[in-house]
């Protein structure tokens, strides 16, 4: 059996997201994935098509962003035969942290990982579930390289294109399965 296609996979996920109109607050279209995340065969053929692209770059080191991200970052890692790294939000990690901030549109948040976590030089790929205006995937590729990663590429299963996230991660290597 051949590999799913990248038209195929992109059905699978627009056909089992739903939207949720004014969540967490009023105005945002929150991308719910969990009616994907209960479909074996839909699920399934999301971390092939992940893990295709993993192997595709070259990647050494998995890296998925709290809390979605670990969903489908650490499944793939496992089906590719690599390993997983957490970005945490701050607090969560028990060893000495290294934290990224970045703004939000009201205030600010940031992300953690353990500072001994990845060998300088290590070929990562960040996974999270949606690029919406791109401060998180920016604030974690921006950790990553303070620790000395290099980070090859960055996947993601719906991209909000109308927040040009995209434009926050100037010649990244993105693959993002449904653009909306
Ligand atoms: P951003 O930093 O604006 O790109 O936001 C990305 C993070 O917020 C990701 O970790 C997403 O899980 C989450 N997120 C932002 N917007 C949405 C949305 N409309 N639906 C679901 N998750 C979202």
């Amino acid at each position: 059996m051949g590999l799913i296609t990248p038209g195929q996979v992109r059905d699978l996920v627009e056909a089992h997201c739903r939207d949720i109109p004014d969540f967490p607050t009023p105005g945002v279209i929150f991308k719910d994935i969990t009616p994907l995340l209960a479909d074996s065969y839909a699920f399934g053929q999301v971390i092939e098509y992940l893990s295709d692209f993993l192997e595709r770059v070259g990647c050494e080191l998995v890296v998925g962003i709290e809390a979605r991200g670990f969903i489908v970052a650490a499944p793939a890692a496992f089906h590719t035969g690599l390993g997983f790294v957490p970005l945490r939000k701050p607090g969560k990690l028990p060893g000495v942290t290294l934290r990224e901030s970045y703004a939000l549109e009201y205030g600010e948040a940031a992300l953690e990982m353990h500072e001994d976590a990845i060998r300088p030089g290590t070929r990562v790929v960040i996974m999270d579930d949606v690029l919406a205006t791109g401060g998180t995937a920016a604030a974690a590729a921006d950790l990553l390289e303070r620790a000395g990663a290099k980070v090859i590429g960055m996947s993601f299963l719906i991209e909000l294109a109308s927040l040009a996230g995209r434009a926050k991660l100037p010649g990244r290597d993105l693959e993002c399965i449904w653009t909306t």
